[in-house]
């Protein structure tokens, strides 16, 4: 099934759940010559050219600020439902054409949803570029959406969370949890949206959506590859340059208020196996503080080293502790997301070994919290973690679709374009009692959700 592919919110998803993605700001590296380049468009559509002329491919992207976070009570998951209907053809493509066009030129296309927004891509040979803008620019103007074609792909869309859902018992977990943590906010919605509203939409849904969302003005295309803004801005002008400005939704401001005490969300679900622990604690992302307002926004990159340090799944101190020394878990691990258009959350994940209780795992949490906080940040440590964020931002270089992925997050979330490689020098300015203030911060119980999963009361 294709949308398997397509969503980015299963990646969003594994990384919460504690795979140990932890993001790092990417940039354009100016000591091997990189730049970004950019234009815009008089109907507002704005352009970055990431030139690599490495190879003699580019990569086609349009990003448009509407994710999950946008959509109104009701109709959750509706971005990514659109993002599907995006394949039901114009009227010059039939339903599902544009991928077999893609493929036929041997090229490759995906599109994914998040919370922020959603993207269409593709990658292709440098002389089939102008084949792609004529495809996607023809799609952000002039989708068919009929209900013949929307009814059987909600009915994709419902299997779809099926079985990455409402199957498996961690990710019901994992659902529940995240919404008793931001209750009020649209974070606390997931991606693909609730059953009951997928369940319930209508095609003019799907169509207001569109409407609403879809426009030059709210979108960002990312061109990268053997390509430079010189050479793109005809082509982009030529097959965007005609679309017509549309009135827009302002992003709103959501926040969700602090609760002042330790949240608990406790379960029993007869499939499980294996017990899993997760505390999230509430943090400030780049962009938006705790509760609203961008106060503290300036802690995000300690954040990232606190992750990396702290949280790392192989190297942290959380899995030297707990896997390793004390032998009570099999797998430990925090994750931070500073790159978001809300507030961010620090995720500590640990999965116990069999017969360890849920209430040891937090104890040793506790503990380790409080150690860590006490003694401070091993110079080794922090010297290995900001080499470690380095040496990733250099890999990530090495692949297009990875460049243009954190640049694209970074731009959906309210990042741009000049302050995107600034989190080099922050990285360099940051001392090891940065890491440890922010420590002492954000690692605070009162603005917690604590998640326990457990196949029977004996393992809480
Ligand atoms: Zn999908």
């Amino acid at each position: 099934m294709r949308c398997i592919l397509k969503c980015k919110f299963l990646i969003i998803l594994l990384a919460l759940v504690g795979v140990g993605l932890v993001w790092i700001f990417w940039c354009n590296n100016k000591e091997d010559g990189r730049k970004l380049e950019t234009f815009s468009l008089s109907n507002g559509m704005n352009v970055v050219v990431m030139p690599d002329h490495r190879s003699p491919v580019v990569l086609h992207s349009v990003w448009y600020k509407a994710g999950s976070v946008d959509e109104p009570t009701g109709k959750t998951g509706i971005a990514h439902m659109l993002e599907h209907m995006m394949f039901k053809g114009t009227k010059k493509i039939k339903p599902g054409e544009i991928s077999e066009i893609v493929a036929r030129n041997g090229g490759q296309d995906n599109a994914f949803t998040s919370r922020d927004y959603t993207a269409y891509y593709q990658k292709v040979a440098k002389d089939k570029l102008p084949l792609m803008m004529e495809l996607e620019s023809d799609r952000i103007a002039n989708l068919t959406l009929a209900d013949k074609d929307f009814q059987p792909e909600r009915d994709v869309v419902l299997e779809e969370r099926r079985q990455r859902t409402d199957v498996k018992p961690i990710n019901r977990f994992f659902e529940k949890l995240v919404h008793t943590h931001y209750p009020n906010h649209p974070y606390g919605n997931p991606i693909i949206g609730w059953r009951e509203d997928i369940e319930n939409y209508k095609l003019q849904d799907t169509l207001d959506w569109y409407g609403q969302h879809y426009a030059p003005n709210n979108a960002t295309m990312i061109l990268a590859g053997d390509i430079t803004a010189k050479e793109a801005k005809p082509l982009v002008e030529k097959y965007y340059g005609s679309l017509e400005v549309k009135p827009t939704p302002e992003r709103g401001n959501y926040t969700e208020a602090l609760r002042g005490e330790p949240v608990v969300l406790k379960h029993i679900d007869k499939e499980v196996q294996v017990p899993v622990f997760y505390r999230l604690y509430r943090a400030p992302s780049a962009f938006q503080n705790i509760g609203g307002g961008v106060e503290h926004t300036e802690d995000a990159m300690a954040l990232v080293m606190l992750a990396e340090i702290f949280g790392n799944s192989e190297t942290g101190i959380l899995y030297e502790a707990l896997v390793k020394d004390q032998q009570i878990a099999d797998a430990a691990n925090a994750d931070y997301d500073a790159v978001s258009l809300g507030e961010g959350s620090i995720d500590i994940f640990i999965q116990p070994k069999p017969d360890v209780k849920l209430s040891t795992i937090d104890t040793a949490v506790a503990k380790q919290i409080e150690t860590f906080i006490a003694n401070g940040v091993d110079a080794d440590d922090f010297a290995r973690a900001k080499t470690s964020l380095l040496a990733d931002d250099v890999y990530a270089q090495d692949d297009i679709f990875h460049s243009v992925y954190r640049l694209g997050l970074w731009l959906m979330a309210g990042g741009d374009v000049k302050t995107y490689d600034d989190w080099k020098q922050e990285l360099t300015d940051l001392t090891p009692a940065d890491v440890i203030t922010v420590a002492k911060r954000y690692f605070d119980v009162n603005r917690s959700t604590t998640g326990l999963l457990a196949g029977n009361e004996a393992q809480f």
